[in-house]
């Protein structure tokens, strides 16, 4: 058996949603990437592709449309309510979720809108509480249907990845 010893400025490992999304960001700050999976190549986009696609969003147009009335500190009550987040270990995870909270009511949609990602103009209500805005999960509907289900969150990384591979980069 011959080897072939390739190099890259990034090795991304795994081609689920995750890994695509990374590959695709540092294709696009003109890195070289390696992108690796255990799986066939037929499994491009992981779990994401067989998902529903629903995606979590604060206050956006489609709550709007519908009367939905959300907001940040909402969301952030209703998060941190189901967390805790009461132990000095905590620490990470409340950062994390804060940053979070503030991309899902801020960047996130447009970001996914410049990468031609559309959205069922209906939000479903998925991972409810069922006690009101003090108790766990989302008191107000958040969960907003990728246009094209699963292989619609897939496709515009796939298609960045796709077109580096078939330019050489
Ligand atoms: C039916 C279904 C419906 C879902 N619906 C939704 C939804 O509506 N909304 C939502 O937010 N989430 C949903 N999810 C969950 C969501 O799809 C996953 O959380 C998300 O896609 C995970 O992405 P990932 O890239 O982190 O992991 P994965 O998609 O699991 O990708 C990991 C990749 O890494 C590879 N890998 C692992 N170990 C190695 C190794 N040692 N060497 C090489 N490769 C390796 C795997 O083969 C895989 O391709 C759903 C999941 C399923 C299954």
């Amino acid at each position: 058996m011959t080897t072939t010893p390739l190099s890259a400025d990034v090795l991304v490992i795994g081609w689920g949603l995750a890994g695509l999304v990374a590959a695709s960001e540092a294709i696009s700050a003109g890195k070289r990437v390696i992108l690796i999976d255990q799986e066939p190549r037929s499994n491009l986009g992981g779990q994401a592709w067989w998902s529903f696609g629903g995606l979590f969003f604060i206050d956006s147009p489609e709550q709007r449309r519908l009367g939905i009335k959300d907001s940040l500190d909402l969301a952030t009550q209703d998060w941190f309510g189901n967390a805790g987040f009461d132990r000095a270990e905590d620490h990470w995870p409340r950062a994390w979720a804060e940053a979070y909270l503030q991309f899902a009511a801020g960047e996130k949609r447009a970001w996914l809108r410049e990468r031609g990602v559309g959205f069922f103009p209906v939000v479903g209500w998925a991972e409810r509480g069922g006690y009101g805005a003090i108790g766990p999960g989302n008191s107000v509907p958040r969960f907003h249907i990728t246009w094209g289900t699963g292989p619609g969150i897939v496709a515009p990384f796939a298609e960045a990845v796709h077109r580096a591979e078939e330019a050489g980069t």
